[in-house]
């Protein structure tokens, strides 16, 4: 490079020697016989890629030898990088972490009847905005809004791409440039950037933040109500709990001080149970049935929580409230595309009857299963693999602790059981990085110096994938 500046200073001549060893791309290319099955241009920009981070590695002085340019030693590595670059980025992996609705790892799993509703749109022409019964142009969100009413007791339902922009869009329908007062205790941060001050202040709704942060009365929403406020919004604290001399003005109490100054009341719900999950045993959440009773006039949550659908923003409310928010232009940059709508029908369908939810919405069933089914599947995989790894890695069966994750019920513990491992010839970081580098990559957790597999978010049809997973971990390091 003849750019380089005068104050770098020219290479030391054994790094001139080495960067002078890198082969050209055309020899490089000869090398390659027979060709990879690839296309040549990924070929060509792969070898590029190769020989230039060679290239970095001298010029940062790592310790390369000649030899370690040849063709015997440059040959794998390509094809690494090749073979790196040819599988798909996005993929599927086996959740070992217990964190049954795990944000980075995709949050709900669908059930079956949703995939195949997925399937269909995704390969046949649909009736997504088209009214089979008057031949007219429809709404597309026609197909689920009488579900989510009945399911719901709502007059009315909106539907968009997730929760953070259902309450971005009922903000700037109901408050764009007037205020919105709401709890000190409830202002939450849901991760990201995405916190209650910051989307109201970009909707242009002004916050007028009341009471303390661990007790807020009713004569603190009273006081601060003015002719500007345009709306009473409580935020359900799902990824946190307030504890000890704590006090939360009651919904009911919310409703009744709206209805007397004439005022809206909106309820961020967040995780949005569709059933009460307190028969499992987990703390008891709302349902947004229970919040509709209440009087709430609109109430936003997930669809990828705790209902367990695709990523989506549900609606719910009054009616004449959801027929503003659809008439808001907002609305129309924010829909949902034809795979969500087949996904959250085919879910929202399975809760008309709550036993067929249960057992097949992936999310609830990972919830409510119970311990002897997990313990299951991890003496199967202890079987599976004891007696090939027990040279190189110590297996045991352990009694831990799963989360319900997603910014869900923060404080749940969900009694589970792990497969626990040591290896011997590696530590466990060494172990939990080759798991994750797998081309079907396998994530657990680590405590006290064992990587943990929690056995309840690894499916029955995982366990002997997961089996191989782990063999081939092992497999690697004894080449
Ligand atoms: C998770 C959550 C959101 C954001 O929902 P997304 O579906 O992630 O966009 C908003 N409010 C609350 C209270 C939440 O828990």
């Amino acid at each position: 490079m003849t750019t380089k500046p005068e104050s770098a200073g020219k290479p030391a001549a054994s790094t001139q020697r080495l960067l002078r060893a890198i082969p050209k791309v055309d020899e490089f290319l000869g090398w390659l016989v027979p060709p990879p099955a690839a296309p040549a241009s990924l070929v060509k920009s792969s070898v590029r890629q190769l020989l230039e981070s060679l290239r970095q590695e001298i010029l940062k002085g790592a310790p390369i030898k000649p030899a370690d340019l040849s063709q015997a030693a440059l040959l794998p590595r390509f094809s690494a990088l090749l073979a790196a670059r040819l599988r798909p980025n996005f993929r599927t992996v086996i959740n070992g972490t217990g964190v049954v609705v795990h944000t980075n790892l995709g949050r709900s799993l669908l059930p079956e009847a949703a995939m195949e509703s997925l399937l269909a749109v995704g390969s046949r022409y649909s009736n997504l905005e088209l009214d089979l019964a008057t031949g007219k142009r429809g709404s597309r969100y026609s197909q689920v809004e009488d579900i989510l009413c009945e399911l719901t007791g709502a007059e009315a339902a909106l539907v968009v791409n997730n929760n953070a922009a259902a309450v971005m869009l009922v903000l700037d329908t109901l408050a764009k440039g007037r205020e919105v007062i709401v709890s000190r205790g409830q202002l939450v941060e849901i991760g990201g950037s995405f916190r209650i001050p910051e989307v109201m202040s970009r909707t242009g709704a002004k916050l007028v933040e009341v009471g303390a942060t661990n007790r807020t009365h009713l004569g603190d929403y009273e006081k601060a109500i003015s002719e500007e406020t345009a709306l009473l919004l409580k935020v359900h604290t799902s990824n946190y709990r307030i504890i000890g001399f704590t006090s939360e003005v009651p919904l009911a109490e919310l409703v009744a001080l709206g209805a007397r100054h004439n005022l809206s009341v909106m309820e961020d719900l967040g995780s949005g149970c569709l059933v009460d999950l307190s028969r499992f045993g987990l703390a008891k959440e709302p349902t947004v049935g229970e919040v509709v009773r209440a009087g709430v006039d609109v109430v936003t949550f997930s669809g990828d929580k705790l209902l367990g659908g695709p990523q989506a923003g549900l609606i719910v409310g009054k009616k004449e409230i959801i027929e503003q928010i659809k008439a808001n232009p907002m609305n129309r940059a924010l829909r949902i595309d034809k795979f969500t709508l087949a996904g959250l029908e085919a879910v929202l369908r399975l809760y008309f009857d709550e036993e067929k939810a249960i057992a097949q919405i992936p999310t609830l069933a990972m919830l409510a299963m119970p311990l002897a089914a997990i313990d299951r599947k991890a003496k199967r995989l202890r079987r599976l693999i004891g007696k090939e790894l027990g040279s190189v890695c110590a297996v045991e069966l352990k009694n831990i602790t799963s989360m319900v994750g997603g910014g869900s019920l923060p404080e749940q513990p969900l009694p589970s059981r792990g497969v626990a491992l040591a290896p011997l010839d590696r530590s466990v970081n060494e172990l939990e990085k080759g798991l994750r580098e797998l081309s079907l990559p396998v994530l657990g957790r680590i405590e006290d110096d064992w990587l943990l597999l929690d056995m309840r978010t690894v499916a029955d049809k995982e366990v002997v994938l997961l089996a191989n997973c782990l063999k081939e971990v092992f497999e690697d390091k004894k080449q």
